[in-house]
């Protein structure tokens, strides 16, 4: 954009000195022919693409070849519906038959760093289509019609390329088209916006079938929601595929994708890795492998380990580990606090622990995972009930060894607000269902009260019988700074029954046995 202003600023200059230089009586044709000639030269160069087109630099045509739909994963449903939809496109010669119109957009929208990129230049791949990628930021300018031109160029250049590259299709790739795409009146001040959604309408709508290049527009976006109704209706984006975050499978099947890359260690389990790494996007996980290989790297490793994983999880969740050192207290504090979580959240769902640490990183001091059990979309009032007393655990243990609390729990209390918000909202609280609008703000407040109270209760009676336990276990966490589930459970439960889900033996015994599987 500078670039460009620089530009109009050197033209518009010039104009102004020639015509001073006119008025003072100067022969100004010899600069004009000078200034032809220059300007003639550079408008053939960028015709031949030798230099970069002024209001049009970012738009590029990316040889997209190396992406194919299987080095994406976990996402077979979204798959399916767009290469059904580009089918449309690769056998158009038989659906002309049956009268049925090729698409002219598809709609991918879905979290950010699910793959929507991706699944668009694996579609150009696999249509094999020219490729031009652009983003919905290009577009807008401050000078109204500057972003117009920009689509009528996309759209040009996409069928240029087309013919130059000898190929029959184009895809026209627009991530976060929310940005140009936005309801219409949306932006008061100027009508930028609005001509330039309306340019876009125009092109899709000057899609045609016969042409000899079919172009086809894939758009993305996090905020479907956002977008003018005129670019939702039938006819503009046809398909609408949603790209979610992955399930448990398809996690495992990105890390098995941007692991192939890496020498492994035997003890890596990618299975267990993706168990844990719930919420994770394809984003995500790609940044955990690549942070896990160079943790592998630093330590001269030759293999990347499980125990790189682990801390590559650690990293990707919670931020990098931070060089400071709380002063003796205050670790001890942290090891209570941390014990306390994760003893409150074996008890209620034996198991859960994954791994408890009191080194500071992001903006903790100190953190215990869990593992979830599974994927879980739809939470029980048990479930939220339980997470409540896991966070509120921390500060308890505090309480119970210090009979004092501290600031740490902040973060903590704010997580059991919002899950009671949750219960309430859900009609799962003594309100029953209730419009929250409505709710006066006090009453929302007693409930709120009410409901962590309750769960205070629960866990102080929780932890009453194991303040020598934490005691121990803090001590053990103090000299080894970090302790995995299956040594917690060890240490906390030491000589007792290990309230391991249907466990009759020891942990070391399943531990073995999972490995042996
Ligand atoms: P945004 O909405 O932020 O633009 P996006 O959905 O377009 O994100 P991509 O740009 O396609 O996400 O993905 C970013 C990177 O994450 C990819 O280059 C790839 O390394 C990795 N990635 C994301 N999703 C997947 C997936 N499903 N399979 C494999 N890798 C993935």
């Amino acid at each position: 954009m500078i670039k460009r202003n620089v530009k109009e600023i050197g033209l518009g200059s010039g104009i102004a000195i020639l015509g001073f230089l006119l008025w003072k009586g100067y022969d100004v044709l010899p600069f004009v022919f000078i200034l032809g000639f220059f300007g003639a030269v550079y408008f053939l160069a960028q015709s031949k693409g030798l230099v970069k087109s002024g209001g049009f630099q970012e738009v590029t045509v990316n040889n997209c070849s190396e992406v194919a739909f299987s080095d994406i994963g976990g996402q077979e449903s979204a798959i399916k519906e767009l290469k059904e939809a580009l089918d449309f496109i690769k056998d158009f010669e038989n659906i002309k038959k049956l009268g049925i119109r090729p698409l002219k957009g598809i709609l991918l929208t879905g979290p950010p760093g699910t793959g929507k990129t991706l699944m668009a230049k694996a579609a150009a791949a696999y249509t094999d289509a020219v490729f031009m990628s652009s983003n919905g930021s290009e577009f807008i300018e401050l000078y109204a019609g500057v972003g117009a031109q920009r689509v009528r160029k996309l759209f040009k250049s996409a069928r240029e390329n087309a013919v130059k590259q000898n190929k029959d299709n184009a895809i026209v790739f627009i991530d976060e088209i929310d940005v140009l795409g936005g309801t219409r009146g949306r932006h008061s001040g100027h009508m930028e916006y609005d001509q330039t959604l309306n340019q876009l309408l125009v092109e899709m709508d000057g899609l045609k079938t016969d042409e000899s290049t079919k172009i086809l527009l894939v758009a993305a976006t996090n905020r479907a929601d956002m977008l003018d109704p005129a670019l939702m209706r039938p006819g503009r984006f046809d398909r609408h595929v949603k790209v979610d975050l992955p399930c448990k499978d398809g996690r495992e099947q990105i890390l098995r994708i941007h692991t192939r890359n890496k020498p492994l260690a035997g003890d890596v389990n990618l299975q267990d890795i993706a168990k844990e790494t719930f919420g994770f996007s394809g984003a995500h996980l790609e940044s955990l492998t690549n942070e896990a290989a160079i943790y592998a790297f630093r330590e001269g490793q030759k293999e990347v380990g499980g125990c790189h994983f682990k801390e590559a999880v650690d990293k990707v969740m919670m931020g990098e580990k931070l060089d400071k050192r709380p002063n003796p207290d205050e670790l001890k504090r942290v090891s209570v606090h941390e014990t306390g979580h994760a003893l409150v959240s074996e008890l209620l769902k034996p198991g859960s622990v994954s791994t408890l640490t009191i080194s500071p990183r992001g903006n903790a001091l100190g953190y215990m995972r869990q593992t979830p059990e599974d994927d879980i979309y739809l939470y029980t009032l048990e479930y939220l009930e339980n997470e409540i007393c896991v966070m509120l655990a921390g500060a308890l243990a505090e309480e119970l060894i210090f009979n004092s609390r501290s600031t740490g729990a902040a973060n903590d209390f704010d997580g059991a607000v919002h899950l009671s918000k949750k219960i309430i909202t859900a009609g799962m609280s003594p309100l029953g269902i209730i419009s929250t609008e409505s709710l006066p703000q006090e009453k929302m407040h007693n409930v709120i009260t009410d409901i962590l109270q309750k769960q205070e209760i629960r866990v102080r009676e929780i932890l009453a019988p194991y303040s020598e336990r934490v005691i121990e276990v803090t001590d053990i966490l103090l000299e080894q700074e970090r302790l995995s589930g299956v040594d917690f459970r060890k240490y906390i439960f030491a000589g007792e029954k290990i309230p391991h889900p249907g466990d009759t033996q020891s942990d070391d015994v399943i531990e073995a046995e999972a490995e042996a599987v």
